[in-house]
């Protein structure tokens, strides 16, 4: 008898969710993400019980058309992507069709939506574990999408467990995230808010829809914070057909329109590389590939290596925005997404930190000797 058999389709529903859906951090990254997706100016993040209870996402965005009540809750549908081609010009968050069918399989999860032509009444939507549309009834609703994820984990008792365990710890973490989806997302407002049982509820932060990345800094981390801060507008050419040593992946970035030459931007804020200034921030340091929140070690460690010749004793506060051609990186690296691989790396780092130097030799001939 064969010993080697397939895994039955609904094991492999759980299995692989497990992998997109990890923690309470993924969750709202993801639902956070589709609303984004969708257009919202306001998206409102609701946890009860710091999220091990429920955590809500509700947004004034497109809402979901009927046509798609079906298939939303399955497994590879999705409207953001339908060629593996269609990854070179991503300009979405989502594109994997993975989330919501992996909440299907993790929690006790609907979804209430309405568009602009539905008045005002919306759908509220019930799914079946595997991601199969359950039923669906009329409620009331504002246009938008509100996501209810209530018992995260509730069928995987080791996982249930170690959330309930951890939970406070990863809701902090959680509103590290929001605060940078909050602080990049400029024209949408944010409000994040906690209900612990029988207690009421605390609003953890909110920002304003017609705020610069500025201001929703200041908002987020404190008007203080500011003082300290210089803006990032780095700018540089890099041209991986002509530089000595150029690897095969960055001459493929030349097509036939282009020269091969890159323009690429750093914006944001960091800390001024001064002595004792820094601890006037918070210890956070934010990376971002054209708005996308993610993990960039190589490019921190870069940041970090430069201000350290100019303030050992202190790291900088950073919140900085590549700006990079949609077909210069690959955000397919891992299942959250939150690894980005970048082309020729090793060349924009080399001129990310030339970048740098220059610009705290500027502000470091600005500020007064007795200071430094
Ligand atoms: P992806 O974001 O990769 O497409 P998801 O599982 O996160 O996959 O979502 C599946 C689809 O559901 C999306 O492509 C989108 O069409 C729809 N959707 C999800 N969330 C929302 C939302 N908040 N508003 C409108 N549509 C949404
Ligand atoms: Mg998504």
């Amino acid at each position: 008898m064969a010993t080697i058999k397939p895994i039955e389709g609904r094991s492999v529903h759980q299995i692989q969710s497990g992998q997109v859906i990890v923690d309470l951090n993924s969750v709202v990254k993801e639902l956070v993400e589709n609303a984004l997706d969708a257009g919202a100016t306001a998206i409102e993040v609701r946890f009860k019980n710091h999220g091990l209870d429920s955590i809500e996402v509700q947004d004034n965005g497109s809402g979901i058309a009927p046509e798609d009540f079906d298939t939303i809750g399955l497994k590879h549908y999705t409207s953001k992507l339908s060629t593996y081609d269609d990854l070179d010009s991503l300009t979405t968050f989502g594109f994997r069709g993975e989330a919501l069918s992996s909440l299907c399989a993790l929690s006790k999860f609907h979804i209430i939506t309405a568009r602009a032509s539905d008045g005002a009444k919306g759908t509220k939507l019930d799914f079946e574990t595997s991601g199969k549309l359950k039923g669906t009834s009329v409620v009331a609703a504002k246009q938008g999408t509100t996501v209810v994820v209530d018992s995260l984990f509730y069928n995987l008792p080791v996982r249930r467990k170690e959330l309930e365990k951890t939970v406070k710890r990863e809701y902090i973490k959680v509103l590290g995230l929001l605060h940078a989806y909050a602080c990049i997302s400029v024209g949408v407002k944010f409000s994040v808010s906690n209900q612990v049982p029988k207690g009421k509820k605390t609003v953890a932060f909110s920002t304003n829809a017609n705020a610069s990345t500025k201001e929703n800094i200041a908002n987020v981390y404190g008007a203080k914070t500011l003082l300290a801060l210089v803006p990032l507008d780095l700018k540089f050419e890099m041209d991986p057909c002509n530089r000595p040593g150029a690897t095969q992946t960055a001459r493929n970035w030349s097509t036939q329109e282009d020269s091969g030459a890159r323009t690429i931007k750093v914006v944001g804020y960091i800390s001024r590389p001064v002595v004792g200034e820094g601890r006037q921030t918070p210890d956070r340091q934010m990376f971002f590939v054209n708005t996308r929140p993610c993990l960039l070690p190589q490019v921190s460690k870069a940041f970090n290596e430069v201000y350290k010749l100019y303030n050992i004793t202190q790291s900088p506060f950073i919140f900085a925005d590549i700006k990079l051609d949609t077909n210069a990186y690959d955000v397919n690296v891992s299942p959250d997404k939150r690894s980005i691989m970048l082309h020729d790396q090793t060349a924009l780092l080399e001129s990310l930190k030339n970048a740098l130097v220059e610009l705290f030799e500027m502000h470091e001939q600005s500020v007064p000797r007795s200071q430094l």
